[in-house]
């Protein structure tokens, strides 16, 4: 196959250099390699001859054989086309071409045979068939009798670039060469019985039967996911032996005191156990790379806490870095409350510290007597230098992008251990694709005493009901999000809707003081119109979705979303996460238009089915596919996949895992002859960013 990727596709045998050019702007497709990975999408069943006599208007495309009698030229300019009058024996149909005449009439001829394959359509009372394909009984393709369907682009149809070309192109180049060389390691084939390559890349292309298929798309699927699975497990497992972390074995003053005089209530069991794994982590000597997943409200600002208590106990210091200034705020203040007892020095730097402060910041940093620093991105520049950073908390992955990470780890020679907290619970086949090379632990546990979220859908005549309930919550003292969507923040419909419901809101509610931000507000206006809220002055915030991730208001009670029919699940879930997080009862309504698509009902019903996470999650890949889940972890991604899906084949993820894991526990370096193969096709394979591959 290696040769195949240093063959140009302008080379392929009918390509020719003026394609090539199109093949690589509209579809990436540089060389054989490219071409022969180039899959269909689907087939269409060329095993039938029908007759013409046996035609009926609801025919799919279908096949016939025969002659064209006569040929004629019709109508002029813009309006001319060329139509054949063509009989298979039982009956005659005219067959047209508005397109391409000149080749058309260059190379059909009358009475030679041809096999047609199109669409029958009436036209005044006799069949037709217009562009059809057209096949030469002994031509390369006529003994296929399933045919693949490949994905094009319309620049390429209007350059008249079809399916049959892909066919013609791949199957003389299968044909001009001998057979391509199985590229998996020869243990992982025989043990999972999967089919060789050379067999499987020709089925997926022109299959004898749909058996055949099936075991070349298994075996190809497999392929893409096991380059994935073993490219990150041995990153994982190299950054485990090599990368040196710091060693912090003592559990000492800091901890203990929190633990014994601070912390309010038990930890629940989940967070007992990653506290557990965390620790377990600090007495490798090797660096720490976790991910926490817990569903909002599941308490991992503790578990960071702890994390980082240990860190200071060990003698270095800690930070935790949020994604907006008022979740940086909020974390501080709790923090250094919950921490209070402990006399350690605890600070907040944001964009908005002022000079004197961030001097004063920077000093203590440098002399160690800073012992936590929480913070937004402000921690990340260049001037912020840690003495001696042992742990890294970053509070909501999926805001921050990798090499943002990846700048915090280089501040000190040996990196700090890494915490990311994520309440994006993302599903397990997506886990184990794209954080392979991550350990992940799991808070799948709420702390007691919470009553679930009751979510509710509502339409239009119900709003003043929703209201009403509403305006009970707030005279009982609690608060209110409403949130619009704003989908595009250009959008200026949107931005008239939300106005709008901010003037109705104020205008409704008027015993109470209202606050307002969306995401193009500045900055600073944001942040007031936030802290309004936060402090409970404001009891309602109307807000677009930039408060799906940050801001803890523990008294907020009621969540409407408004046009809800417009968000993702797993978005509906972020928001509804705002609320239910102190103990009282909290309600999520979720406002709709009455006349909406039926699974879109079924999307918003589901939402007030569960309050888990994972289940939200599952059923939001389930229905939108995994790409659009999250965009940060889809970059994370070496390379496409391009028949897994990752909502559908876990089961392929969980033996490619599997195979994965079993392949290096044999062979970590992939240095055995066996695999020789193997690892150079991985290497051509999968190229990724170096700053990626350092930090996670
Ligand atoms: P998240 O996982 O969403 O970051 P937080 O850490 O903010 O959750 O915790 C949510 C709320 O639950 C906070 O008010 C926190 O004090 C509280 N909490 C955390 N752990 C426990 C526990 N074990 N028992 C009771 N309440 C807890
Ligand atoms: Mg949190």
């Amino acid at each position: 196959m290696n040769s195949l990727r240093t063959l140009d596709i302008k080379y392929v045998k009918g390509v020719g250099p003026k394609r090539a050019e199109l093949l690589a702007s509209q579809l990436g497709i540089h060389s054989a390699y490219d071409l022969l990975r180039h899959y269909p999408t689907h087939y269409v069943d060329r095993s039938q001859i029908y007759r013409i006599i046996d035609f009926d208007g609801d025919m799919p495309a279908v096949q016939v054989r025969g002659r064209f009698v006569s040929f004629n030229t019709l109508g002029e300019g813009a309006k001319m086309r060329y139509v054949g009058l063509f009989s298979d024996g039982t009956r005659a149909m005219e067959v047209v071409w508005f397109k391409g005449i000149t080749s058309i009439k260059r190379n059909l001829v009358p009475d030679k045979e041809y096999v047609l394959f199109g669409k029958p359509t009436q036209f005044n009372g006799r069949w037709q068939m217009s562009h059809p394909e057209v096949d030469t009984p002994d031509s390369l393709l006529a003994s296929k009798e399933i045919r693949g369907v490949y994905p094009l682009t319309e620049t390429l149809r209007n350059r008249g670039i079809a399916s049959r070309q892909f066919q013609i192109w791949i199957q003389t180049l299968l044909e001009s060469r001998p057979a391509l060389k199985e590229t998996l390691p020869a243990s992982v084939v025989s043990s999972l019985k999967l089919m060789p390559l050379d067999e499987a890349i020709r089925a997926i292309h022109s299959p004898n039967d749909n058996g055949a298929l099936q075991r070349a798309r298994e075996r190809l699927k497999f392929e893409e996911v096991f380059y994935i699975q073993v490219d990150m497990q041995r990153r994982n497992r190299k950054r485990k032996s090599s990368t040196a972390g710091h060693l912090m074995p003592r559990v000492g003053a800091a901890f203990n005191t929190f633990y014994n005089k601070c912390l309010p209530f038990e930890l629940t069991g989940a967070q007992k156990r990653v506290v557990k794994e965390i620790r377990a982590d600090l007495l490798t000597g090797k660096q720490m790379n976790r991910l926490v997943q817990g569903d909002v409200g599941s308490g991992k600002t503790l578990v960071a806490v702890m994390a980082m208590l240990i860190a200071v106990d060990n003698g270095m210091q800690a930070c935790l870095m949020a994604p907006t200034e008022i979740l940086a705020t909020q974390h501080y203040e709790s923090i250094s409350q919950l921490l209070a007892p402990t006399g350690l020095n605890v600070r907040l730097l944001k964009g908005a510290t002022k000079a004197a402060e961030r001097r004063e910041i920077h000093a203590q940093l440098a002399d160690g007597t800073l012992d936590i620093l929480v913070g937004t991105h402000a921690l990340l520049e260049d001037n912020v230098e840690f003495r001696n950073l042992g742990m890294a908390v970053i509070d909501e992955q999926h805001r921050f992008g990798v090499k943002q990470r990846a700048r915090l780890w280089t501040k000190n020679e040996i990196g700090p251990h890494v915490l990311v907290m994520t309440a994006t619970p993302i599903p397990r086949t997506l886990a184990m694709t794209v954080y392979g090379d991550l350990d992940v632990s799991i808070i799948d546990e709420l702390p007691p005493g919470r009553k679930p979220i009751a979510t509710l859908l509502r339409y239009e005549p119900q709003r003043l009901q929703v209201y009403k309930a509403t305006y009970a919550q707030l005279r009982e003292g609690r608060q209110a999000y409403i949130v619009y969507p704003l989908i595009d923040e250009n959008e200026k419909l949107d931005l008239r809707s939300l106005t709008e419901g901010y003037d109705i809101i104020r205008d409704t509610f008027r015993d109470f003081k209202v606050a307002f931000v969306h995401g193009r507000m500045k900055p600073e206006e944001k942040d007031y119109q936030m802290g309004l809220f936060a402090s409970g002055e404001a009891r309602i915030l109307v807000a677009t979705t930039v408060i799906e991730v940050g801001v803890n208001v523990p008294n907020a009670s009621v969540m409407i979303i408004e046009n809800a029919e417009r968000f993702g699940l797993s978005q509906l879930h972020q928001l509804r996460g705002r609320v239910g997080r102190g103990a009282d009862q909290s309600y999520c309504i979720l406002m709709s238009k009455h006349n909406i698509a039926a699974d879109t009902r079924k999307r918003l019903e589901l939402m007030t089915k569960t309050t888990d996470g994972f289940v939200v999650a599952e059923a939001d890949m389930q229905m939108r596919g995994p790409g659009d889940i999250e965009g940060t972890m889809q970059s994370g991604m070496p390379f496409d996949l391009k028949l897994t899906n990752l909502a559908t084949d876990g089961q392929v993820v969980q033996m490619a895992r599997d195979a994965a894991e079993i392949l290096l526990d044999s062979d970590p370096g992939l240095t055995s002859a066996d695999n020789a193969a193997f690892r150079r096709a991985l290497e051509a394979t999968v190229n990724r960013t170096a700053d990626w591959s350092r930090i996670s």
